[in-house]
């Protein structure tokens, strides 16, 4: 049987870090502690002077994802090898059905797509239309498919988008079966009216996408969304929280008692705005994704919410497209395809920016980067843990490695890097996937197909948690009045009180007399 110890390294999990040994037998960690009974063959990982952490999970990234009239360049498996260089070992990724395309059918394409991994990996799946079917494939892929979350789309109209009708019936949907509706958050008909207006204006260059893009129109969305799980009585979760106005939506929620969960990206957390005033237009186009990168006091906004938790998750929303596929946008901004790569980068940015400043604990950072995604996620403690029993998806981090990040120096296929150029303190030196080693100073040693589909059962912990909603429900009960005094409490939902049935019982009052 294959088995790793990883010898001499600190421990570190969300709530707490203690120097010890960890033997990884079968895939999963089988023992914590010093002096350990190690079998016969076993791999020593010497991680002196390193942080053993569980591996990151990424909640968000886009495989090869068929977009804006292109595919995305890093395929499950170039992507999850980028993943494992940078020390994650799982990603969610999304299964997105065309509007009017059955959500069984999309979800066989992304499954097969899929099955190259090298990470273990599951899918969000994406509801951008309604009607019976899609009602129903949300039973299945919950019985059967074991998935837990459905993202909405409330921009990219004309496409993706989902109007207010989707969203309504899929979070009441989601609500039945324990599942959390996740939204990306933007008025998609506000970003197509300013984008017709600046095209209109002669604005044609990536400098316009932020400006069709403003922090208000994410809040809007952001804001209706948790208007609309506040009022049917559902979690929710934000992906990729890009300004302070959607956290102080988020903030207000919270404190009001309604489960809102917020994603922030690496990417925003440390880019600013000013790359699309970049002289260079590939440079300019190559940031270009939704939401926009923002003035850079948002990132303060953003680190402050991550580090007093009113955002949860980091991620990456890794969708790698090159420098040719962003082409497509020259002349019009709004044709450039959105996405930018991250998932390999995106933890020793957020290590180097993050607890190197001080800002994060390294206690935070693995809450940050798995424990609390597999918290909602239900993935927990199987994954984002380092605990007996839990799978051997591990990171041995070197804090005091340092890289400067460029492109020739990627595993992703997208050929630029939002953090080119990019000094970082703190990198991955061994990643264990299911025990085995897939990543060693610098040398890959993954095996296409080797990830497996993780299932999420429903009613996770926090799922259940959800409150408001219940006490709302039960809290409403219909007024007695003049006809059913004799009627027994039960019966009275199904007396309306409707004015039809109020004008019937006025009629019947005054035939009486
Ligand atoms: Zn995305």
């Amino acid at each position: 049987m294959n088995s790793v110890l990883i010898r001499g390294g600190t421990v570190v999990n969300a709530d707490t870090s203690l120097a010890a040994d960890v033997l990884c037998e079968g895939g999963l960690i089988h023992a914590i502690g010093h002096d350990l009974d190690v079998p016969a063959g076993t791999t020593i990982v010497d991680a002196g002077g390193a942080f053993v952490m569980p591996g990151g999970i990424d909640p968000h990234t886009h495989m090869e994802l068929p977009f804006m009239g292109t595919v995305a360049k890093d395929d499950f498996f170039t992507g999850t090898s980028a993943a494992v260089s940078g020390g994650k070992t799982m990603i969610v990724d999304f299964v997105i059905p065309d509007p009017k395309q059955s959500l069984m059918e999309a979800w066989n394409h992304w499954n097969g797509w899929a099955r190259k991994s090298v990470t273990d990996y599951s899918f969000h799946v994406a509801v951008t239309w309604w009607d019976q079917s899609v009602h129903d494939d949300m039973g299945t892929l919950v019985r059967d498919h074991v998935i837990n979350s459905f993202k909405h789309f409330m921009a990219y109209k004309n496409a993706i988008m989902a109007d207010d009708e989707t969203p309504v019936n899929s979070f009441t949907r989601a609500l039945e079966l324990g599942a959390v509706p996740t939204v990306h958050a933007e008025n998609g008909e506000l970003v197509f009216q300013l984008q017709k207006k600046l095209l209109a204006q002669g604005m044609t260059g990536p400098e316009a996408h932020p400006m069709s893009r403003p922090p208000a129109v994410e809040a809007e969305a952001a804001e209706r969304a948790i208007r609309i799980a506040e009022v049917l009585g559902t979690p929710l979760y934000i992906v990729h929280v890009s300004c302070e106005d959607t956290v102080a939506a988020i903030i207000r929620a919270r404190s009001h008692g309604q489960r809102v969960y917020g994603e922030v990206l690496a990417q925003h957390l440390t880019i600013d705005e000013s790359v699309y005033r970049n002289p260079d237009w590939n440079i300019a186009a190559a940031h270009v994704m939704s939401p926009p990168f923002r003035a850079k006091h948002h990132q303060d906004a953003l680190w402050n919410a991550l580090a007093a938790v009113h955002l949860h998750t980091t991620a990456t929303d890794h969708c790698a497209f090159c420098e040719n596929q962003k082409a497509m946008g020259k002349g019009d901004f709004s044709r450039i395809p959105n996405g930018t790569a991250g998932v390999e980068d995106g933890m020793a940015v957020l290590w180097d920016a993050g607890v190197n400043t001080g800002r994060l604990t390294p206690n935070e950072f693995v809450k940050v980067t798995s424990t609390n995604c597999a918290q909602i996620f239900n993935l927990h403690p199987r994954k984002g843990a380092i605990a007996v029993g839990s799978d051997a998806d591990l990171v041995v981090w070197d804090p005091t490695a340092t890289k400067t990040i460029t492109t020739a120096g990627s595993v992703s296929k997208v050929g630029h890097n939002v953090f080119e150029g990019r000094k970082v303190m703190g990198l991955p030196k061994v990643t264990l996937s299911q025990g085995r080693i897939v990543w060693m100073d610098g040398d890959l040693r993954i095996e296409r197909g080797a990830g497996r589909y993780v299932k999420r059962p429903a009613f996770a912990p926090v799922r259940r948690a959800e409150a408001p909603g219940r006490h709302a429900r039960a809290a409403s009960r219909a007024v007695c009045r003049l006809t059913c005094r004799t009627s027994r409490p039960d019966d009275l939902r199904a007396i309306s009180t409707t004015p039809t049935s109020a004008t019937r019982i006025r009629r019947s009052r005054r035939s009486r007399r």
